[in-house]
């Protein structure tokens, strides 16, 4: 077993020191390229102050400095506060300062901006990286691998790195214990908090998800999940870097070129969201030659309508495999087994999310932790090397959601006796229509069997007769179209009379968090 994440990374490098490990466009950095850039910039930081415990914001999209950067601060000990980069003003400034971060690397282009947001907080020092922002593939192409931008006021991290390059920090003793990444929930239930994902946490996903694939060296690990989420840091990021299959990095998602990247790099693994996959089913030149070399694509994070798995399957010749994850389980967690197809559940027709991840214990339990039997609905609780020790600087939170090491998900879910198992929406999502339950997920999933539509929501509405009344917000289809009267028809004929919408809304997009999970508390209120 390893002592750390930096002593796995070095026993990759050892066994294949100039295998690649991270391409970008047309740029390849082999393992032992990334080691040396790492170490100088682990000498950089700790000319900078950066000790073992510190939390440094890295405000970055998919770039190669990223997983350098997370390398080099691992080596200090020093924990990565992954930060998204779409975030401005207020929703940056809560995160630096609940974390208490003492430093940050950005993007060239957001460097004046950062800067002026994080005035006055913990934050001494900013790093530039390149490369700049790209709207196309041949902007990023033009900007190369490792090319160095402007310097700023504070410095250019890979100029920094250069400067240092074949010195070494002094590396204090790193252990299972030390907080790798400091990643904030996705905040769809309430305020963001940060979960300590520890360097055992990361460990014992990466190794349970690559015995779980059979990953090897001779996989390509292509990062559609941003690495800022923990999926993307983890299960595309770390996964690669340790197992020793190169990491495809493409900036952020665009589908036109991770499309164009499938086939190029080869690629055999990913993992992204939903949304991203119907994003690249809807570019009209995607083939099935584009997916010649995947043998695993998992998607994570958000439900997965059936009928979504069976369109991409039949188009592509893909089957897409449901993952489920937290960020408190340090992502990937409990997935369809590579050679299986993921069960659906009669009469709800939700698609399973799989089974749990070796060393994971899942269970579903009653509102007072005693678990429920077989088939019957109750409350996913977890627990396993996967589960972090808790969250940052909360220790109210802590106690209330992981007691005892056993986490409370939030939620809904059902165990059938073979140890498959369903999500039912989020506890905090259900509807309440006259006394009968209304789970979302149903009738979204009825919604997306009809041909135009594209994406659905669907919430409670406070309604003095019935309670609640059911709602459904509805985007369709590039060039097609259905009327809500239609909608509501089509779906009266699949379910439930009292499950079926009252009102459907046609939305040009559906609101969404950063990583492209559907914001229902903001249909429900506005004001959230
Ligand atoms: P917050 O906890 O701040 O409200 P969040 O729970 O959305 O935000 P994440 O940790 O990113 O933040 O997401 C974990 C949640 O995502 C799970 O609790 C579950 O509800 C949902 N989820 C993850 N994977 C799947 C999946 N395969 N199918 C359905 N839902 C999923
Ligand atoms: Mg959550």
């Amino acid at each position: 077993t390893d002592a750390s994440l930096v002593h796995a990374w070095r026993a990759r490098v050892a066994a294949a020191p100039t295998a690649p490990a991270v391409r970008y466009f047309d740029g390849v950095i082999t393992a032992q390229e990334a080691e040396d850039r790492s170490n100088a910039l682990a000498a950089a930081l700790q000319s900078r102050g950066v000790q073992r415990g510190d939390r440094i914001g890295v405000y970055l999209q998919n770039v190669p400095a990223y997983p350098l950067l997370l390398l080099a601060l691992w080596k200090l000990g020093a924990t990565a506060l992954v930060l998204n980069p779409m975030y401005r003003g207020q929703e940056l400034r809560k995160l630096i300062d609940d974390s208490g971060a003492c430093g940050m690397v950005c993007g060239d282009d957001a460097v004046d901006e950062t800067r002026a947001t994080v005035a006055g907080s913990t934050v001494l020092w900013i790093l530039s990286s390149s490369p700049r922002h790209g709207q196309t593939r041949d902007d990023l192409r033009a900007f190369g691998s490792l090319d160095v931008g402007p310097v700023s006021p504070d410095g250019d991290l890979l100029a920094l790195s250069e400067e240092f390059a074949g010195r070494r920090a002094a590396e204090p003793e790193v252990g299972l214990d030390d907080v790798a990444l400091l990643a904030y929930t996705s905040g769809t239930t309430g305020p963001a908090k940060g979960a300590m994902n520890t360097h055992g946490n990361v460990l014992a996903v990466v190794r349970s998800y690559a015995s779980w694939l059979a990953l090897t060296p001779d996989d390509v690990v292509l990062a559609i999940a941003p690495l800022f989420h923990i999926t993307g840091a983890v299960i595309n990021c770390t996964i690669a870097l340790l197992t020793g299959a190169p990491l495809v990095l493409a900036y952020r998602f665009q589908p036109e070129v991770v499309l164009e990247a499938f086939a190029e790099h080869e690629v055999t693994f990913t993992i992204g969201s939903i949304t991203a996959f119907n994003a690249i089913y809807n570019l009209p030149q995607a083939g099935a030659e584009q997916f010649a070399s995947v043998r695993a694509l998992y998607s994570g994070g958000a439900p997965i309508p059936p009928s979504t798995v069976e369109r991409f399957q039949e188009r592509f010749g893909v089957y897409i495999h449901n993952v489920y994850g937290m960020t408190e389980t340090t992502s990937a967690t409990i997935a369809v087994p590579l050679r299986g197809r993921a069960p659906v559940h009669q009469p709800s027709g939700t698609l399973s999310v799989g089974v749990p991840l070796p060393g994971l214990r899942a269970r579903v339990v009653d509102p007072f932790g005693h678990p429920v039997a077989h088939g019957e609905q109750g409350e996913l609780e977890l627990s396993g090397p996967q589960v972090v020790p808790g969250y940052w600087r909360k220790p109210e939170a802590t106690e209330a959601t992981m007691p005892g090491g056993r986490l409370r998900t939030g939620d809904g879910a059902i165990m059938d006796e073979q140890g498959w198992i369903y999500l039912v929406d989020r506890l905090k999502d259900q509807i309440n229509v006259s006394g009968y339950k209304v789970w979302p997920r149903e009738v979204e999933d009825a919604l997306y069997e009809h041909p135009s539509v594209n994406e659905a929501a669907v919430v409670g509405r406070p309604d003095d007769y019935q309670g609640e009344s059911v709602v459904a917000y509805v985007s369709l289809k590039p060039g097609r179209s259905a009327d809500p009267d239609e909608l509501r028809a089509f779906v009266r004929e699949r379910i439930a009379p009292y499950k079926c919408p009252r009102e459907v809304h046609l939305v040009e997009d559906l609101p969404k968090t950063q990583t492209g999970k559907i914001r229902r508390n903001v249909l429900r209120d506005p004001r959230d």
